[in-house]
């Protein structure tokens, strides 16, 4: 029989844990659910317009089409810029599989890519994969650190960019405008994304009229407005199936919420900016480790804060590290495993293991480290010096 009171003496002996996310969800947001929960309309309406006219206000663009994930807003650029059977979308293999998922469904081939060291796909990487079935090429703003597309777009002038920006916001808000954020970009409001509607959600940005069109019938059924028109007043029960399309609109629920996040965007990225500058200014010395890359005057939203093991100087790999990180209270992550290291992506199309050394390098490093708003400065300085004594403890021993 358990002692009644072990558990509770073991457990206040250890500082309370570090989760490797939480999300910054405050009393307003919750009043905001509690709210549209209350008004008798629940599904896409009101509050979903307002977030779409907040976000194309804040970052400059002609449209943003409120849906239910980043992967639906891919998904939908794809489909209204025509790309199908036997066209191919270059995307870096450091990033979610969501990317690679989107081209199926339209039956395009992803081709990977290889990233710099920086994690983003450059003209280096790009050039290779280039064929003339290319259609599209999709960036990915890894982490935060913005990709600078216009020497991609020197070297594929007819593709159209679809920018992966689940992890942009709002960084990317502060170069768009004219020629920003590509042909189209996906947002993504994810639980740990930079700013979350609750749980799941995305927008697909874009300066297109045709595919804002083509992209406003397909999220929600293929179910044209038009029909509105044809049958006249009082046919306010008629619809008109236009095409085969998806269940992808965003709920008022999830778009209330949104809209309070989307108005203390500044304030949580001010936060993650902070955090980052500590965590680097803690671990800036160390030979044992290596920061996350920055370039001068790109915007960074810091959804990520990814560190590298320096790990030729460690006798310890990155699963044991991460591990005992957790067994020291440190949630931790690891973004991502390259995409031509699944199965899926071997059997598909026949991607192997060596394919991108650049990209496998990193993945070999990488530990995404707990950050976000709320976080205090202790609670960074822990999680630091708690690595910094994992990887100093596991320095090789000096050679002769
Ligand atoms: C989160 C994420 C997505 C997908 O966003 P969802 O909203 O979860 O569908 C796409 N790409 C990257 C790089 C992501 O991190």
């Amino acid at each position: 029989v358990p002692e009644p009171d072990h558990e509770v003496r073991v457990s206040s002996q250890l500082p309370e844990p570090i989760p490797f996310h939480r999300p910054a969800i405050g009393e307003a947001e919750i009043e905001a659910a509690v709210e549209v929960l209350r008004s008798g309309w629940l599904t896409t309406g009101a509050k979903a317009h307002a977030l779409e006219a907040a976000f194309a206000d804040r970052l400059g663009v002609q449209h943003a089409l409120a849906v239910n994930s980043g992967t639906a807003a891919l998904h939908l650029a794809l489909d209204g810029f025509g790309i199908g059977s036997g066209d191919e979308v270059a995307i870096p293999t450091y990033t979610f599989t969501a990317c690679g998922e989107v081209c199926a469904y339209v039956g395009a081939r992803p081709a990977l890519t290889d990233v710099g060291e920086d994690y983003l796909l450059g003209p280096a990487q790009l050039e290779p994969v280039l064929t003339a079935a290319t259609r599209a090429v999709m960036p990915v703003h890894f982490a935060g650190l913005e990709v600078d597309t216009i020497p991609l777009r020197e070297l594929a002038p007819d593709a159209r960019f679809i920018e992966d920006a689940a992890h942009a916001l709002p960084s990317t808000t502060d170069r768009a405008g004219a020629g920003r954020l590509g042909d189209a970009a996906a947002f993504s409001f994810y639980a740990t994304k930079t700013i979350t509607t609750g749980g799941e959600g995305g927008m697909l940005t874009t300066n297109d009229d045709a595919l804002a069109a083509r992209a406003a019938l397909m999220r929600l059924h293929g179910i044209s407005a038009d029909a509105w028109n044809r049958y006249g007043a009082g046919g306010h029960w008629a619809y008109e199936v236009a095409e085969a399309g998806f269940k992808y609109n965003l709920t008022d629920v999830s778009a209330a919420i949104g809209l309070v996040q989307f108005a203390r965007l500044d304030d949580l990225a001010a936060q993650r900016i902070a955090i980052a500058a500590r965590y680097d200014e803690r671990f800036g010395d160390s030979a044992l480790l290596r920061v996350p890359p920055r370039h001068p005057g790109a915007p960074h939203a810091w959804h990520l804060y990814v560190i590298q093991l320096e790990l030729d100087a460690l006798t310890l790999d990155r699963a044991q590290v991460i591990e005992r990180l957790g067994v020291a209270g440190i949630g931790t992550s690891v973004h991502f495993i390259p995409l031509h290291l699944h199965p899926h992506y071997q059997r598909r199309y026949g991607y192997k293991p060596g394919d991108f050394p650049a990209a496998e390098r990193l993945f070999e490093r990488s530990i995404s480290l707990p950050i976000w708003p709320g976080m205090t400065d202790a609670q960074v300085d822990r999680v630091a010096a708690t690595l910094l004594e994992v990887v100093e403890a596991a320095r090789h021993p000096v050679q002769v």
